[in-house]
């Protein structure tokens, strides 16, 4: 990043935006910026207290002339439409004008910062295009690796992403285990953001160089059951979930995506990758499950399990209105974070048996809503005893193992006490998307502390096995590509 200012906000600014991981340069003479960086890519930052009247187009104009890839960001003394209007037909990719508010103005500089580096990976020379990549995959069941493929092509509807950031799901172990039957060298990963790198004819929202989220689900939006309202069972049962399933995921340099104008949302300027990356699983998974849980305003919430989808159902929760939310759960450090999304109380149980403990706080009502979180008989049994009758049992866990789910008789009141069962898959698309996004971007919600771990792409193997058995305290491991 270069900084043409004299402003200590602004250069402390870049510099905590810049933290260990790039170089800044600062210089209180713009001219000089203009003169002496010829650069690739990279961010400048030019105050215009630093531009005298009568040069400052010039000097603009010069700086974007002699650095066409980089990211000009352009602050005004004072703002004035005009001002900005100019500032825009000169090329600056971003105009803001003092005051500044710093925290906001750190995370779009850090943005841009990482924007830019996904960008300068995209192709390694400007004349030839890779043609190979790397792709982390299930060789078989059990067995994981990483593999070389093609970079995959784009149909008319179609886009290639290039990953700059990844999380691994839970559902990705479930899947080498063999939740869904075997598969054979099946590149895993359905999380993740990037920057497109090509477009089909027919794709009219994006072009290359977006930086986009993609949904973990997929849908085929022609199909009847996306017509009908359920995306997520496109084509078949589950058919919306293609990515590592039935189709290559996203562990990968680059990925396909099906539908792109449906299936991607652009990601705001002032929202980071790092934060982005949570809405295509994580946020939309634990969001839909207080979203179909019905809460009542000021109602009463039960969320058992609180890995991340559980810990996003809590906060779900908390959006949706609901007066209590109890987290079952026995780690301290979800328990923690539990806390931190809005959770009212939390039950142990692994020291307390939750049903009676659920019931307790709820003066032996029980709760207006059960989220299971978890996906095992147990807990699911256990969110029909808690809940009242004409209550709700939200499913989202995995039931990966076992024939059967089992429905407790007399706590169901025997088939009669209108308790509904509602059970999801993580909603796609861009609208869906696109709403995270602006959760996101308006600051209502901060996934990012569920990232305890980050990793770069080579060293994914390393997280897979820690996140598999739940080593270290793990919640979610981010993998970041460049
Ligand atoms: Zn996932």
């Amino acid at each position: 990043m270069i900084v043409a200012s004299s402003d200590p906000l602004l250069t402390n600014s870049a510099q905590q935006a810049v933290g260990e991981r790039w170089v800044l340069k600062v210089s209180s003479d713009a001219a000089q910026v203009a003169a002496l960086y010829r650069v690739g890519p990279a961010v400048i930052v030019m105050d215009d207290s630093v531009l005298s009247e009568h040069d400052r187009s010039d000097v603009l104009r010069k700086v974007r002339m002699r650095s066409p890839q980089s990211s000009l960001i352009y602050v005004a003394a004072e703002h004035s439409d005009e001002y900005e209007r100019w500032a825009r037909a000169i090329g600056v990719n971003y105009y803001t004008s003092k005051p500044i508010e710093t925290a906001r103005f750190v995370s779009v500089l850090t943005s841009f910062l990482e924007h830019r580096a996904g960008e300068r990976g995209s192709s390694t020379s400007p004349l030839a295009e890779p043609e190979g990549m790397k792709a982390f995959v299930m060789t078989e069941l059990n067995h994981v690796a990483f593999l070389d493929k093609p970079i995959p092509e784009a149909g008319p509807n179609d886009a290639v992403i290039k990953t700059t950031r990844a999380l691994i799901c839970t559902s990705d172990s479930h899947t080498v285990r063999g939740a869904i039957g075997p598969r054979s060298n099946l590149t895993l990963g359905h999380e993740a953001v990037g920057i497109v790198h090509k477009v089909g004819a027919e794709v009219k929202l994006f072009k290359p160089g977006d930086r986009v989220v993609v949904g973990a689900i997929t849908p085929d939006w022609g199909d009847p059951a996306s017509q009908a309202g359920h995306p997520s069972q496109s084509g078949a049962a589950l058919g919306g979930w293609k990515f590592a399933n039935t189709k290559d995921g996203v562990f990968a340099q680059y990925f396909h995506v099906n539908d792109a104008d449906a299936n991607m949302a652009l990601i705001p300027e002032t929202v980071s990758d790092d934060h982005a990356v949570y809405c295509c699983d994580m946020m939309s998974t634990g969001f839909m499950a207080a979203e179909n849980a019905d809460i009542p305003i000021g109602g009463t919430v039960a969320v058992f399990a609180l890995g991340p989808v559980g810990l996003m159902a809590v906060a779900g929760a908390k959006l949706r209105g609901a007066a209590v939310v109890i987290g079952v759960e026995s780690v301290p450090a979800r328990q923690e974070l539990a806390r931190r999304y809005g959770a009212d109380f939390i039950v142990d149980h692994s020291s307390t048996d939750p049903v009676k403990r659920v019931m307790e706080i709820t003066d032996h009502n029980g709760v207006d809503a059960a989220i299971e979180a978890l996906g095992a008989n147990e807990t699911f049994q256990d969110a029909i005893r808690v809940t009242k009758p004409g209550g709700v049992i939200s499913n989202v866990g995995y039931h990966g193992h076992g024939g059967f789910v089992n429905i407790p008789r007399v706590e169901w009141g025997v088939g009669m006490a209108e308790k509904t069962i509602r059970t999801g898959l993580c909603p796609g698309g861009r609208l869906r998307m696109r709403r995270l996004l602006q959760l996101l971007e308006r600051k209502r919600i901060d996934p990012t502390p569920m990232t305890t771990h980050r990793f770069s792409f080579g060293e994914i193997e390393r997280a897979f096995s820690i996140m598999d058995h739940k080593l270290d305290g793990i919640i979610k491991p981010l993998i970041t590509f460049n």
